[in-house]
């Protein structure tokens, strides 16, 4: 049993959460979201006020927010974990940020003597509630197998990607090409509509076919094929269009060296699908841009 400390109880963290605890693990939360805490302190976890309260009496701290900023602000700002811990910690943020963020909090915790790796992951809130998730690893080899097994209570593949900041680069890679998938699979179903062809016949000979990717089987952005997909209830998130655009701008501006023309399009089409008011929609609802784009 570890004590654990987790920051970040949204559409990911939450699930992650009780896998830890299922797991006997204890575990002691913190967020701005007075409601998300409490749903874990009903199911078993500690509440921590605030970060210094999160440090105090763990072995290990997760976090798993949305963007650069907010990891920024959360372990390096002025009352920020790196400031707050009396003693040597073990933290390990699975959020999805920009590699440079993650290397200047891995260097900073690391001079005060801490453990740290970047920790993203793959699989959605689905892949968290059934701890089944792809965690990718950034930092030094020990470490890594140190947090291992931890990890493996919420996910099930669990990679080392090199040196920190590794696990961002493999996610942002990861995500361009989702989101690239996620397009050309709606296009294929505003396609098949236009040619009669039925959404379930395409689903079902696409799935065994070289069309066949994670965003067809897996998160099917069309309402049926798939019963469990978001498609089906309104394209709840899930992992939001925002998070997708996000992501979309890390893979753009960190390629300073290479042009991504589909990654570029890929972003326009996800900004502009945010401003129309989707941004809390499910990333896979881009389907209902597709379609109604007409000639
Ligand atoms: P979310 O917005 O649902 O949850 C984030 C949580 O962080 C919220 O509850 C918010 O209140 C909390 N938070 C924000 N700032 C905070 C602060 N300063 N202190 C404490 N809490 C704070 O986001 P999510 O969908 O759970 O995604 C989290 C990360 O995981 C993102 O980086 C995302 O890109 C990545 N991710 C998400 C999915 C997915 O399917 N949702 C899949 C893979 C990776």
């Amino acid at each position: 049993m570890k004590k654990i400390g987790f920051i970040g109880l949204g559409h990911m963290g939450q699930p992650m959460c009780l896998n830890l605890l299922k797991n006997k693990h204890q575990v002691k939360v913190y967020d701005l979201v007075t409601e998300a805490v409490d749903y874990l302190i009903d199911h078993g976890a500690l509440k921590a006020n605030d970060l210094a309260d999160i440090v105090d009496d763990v072995d290990i701290v997760i976090s798993m927010l949305p963007e650069g900023k907010h990891v920024s602000q959360v372990y390096l700002g002025e009352k920020g974990l790196l400031s707050v811990a009396k003693k040597p910690l073990f933290f390990a943020d699975c959020s999805t940020i920009d590699v440079q963020t993650a290397q200047t909090i891995a260097q900073k915790a690391k001079s005060l003597g801490h453990q740290v790796v970047d920790a993203p992951v793959s699989g959605g809130v689905k892949g968290a509630e059934n701890a089944v998730l792809t965690f990718m690893v950034g930092g030094a080899l020990s470490d890594f197998e140190y947090i291992k097994p931890i990890l493996a209570q919420m996910g099930k593949n669990i990679f080392h990607a090199g040196d920190n900041g590794m696990g961002q680069a493999v996610k942002i890679c990861n995500n361009l090409m989702l989101a690239i998938n996620m397009i050309g699979t709606s296009e294929a179903f505003a396609l098949a509509e236009k040619l009669g062809l039925s959404k379930e016949k395409l689903f079902e000979v696409a799935s065994t076919s070289s069309g066949q990717s994670w965003s067809l089987t897996s998160y099917c952005p069309v309402p049926g094929p798939l019963p469990a997909s978001p498609a089906n209830f309104g394209y709840k998130a899930g992992f939001t269009a925002q998070m997708m655009l996000k992501d979309l701008k890390l893979a753009n501006t960190l390629s300073s060296e290479i042009q991504l023309p589909l990654g570029q399009k890929a972003m326009d089409l996800y900004e502009s699908f945010c401003a129309d008011n989707n941004a809390g929609l499910d990333f896979s609802g881009i389907y209902l841009k597709i379609a109604a784009n007409k000639k």
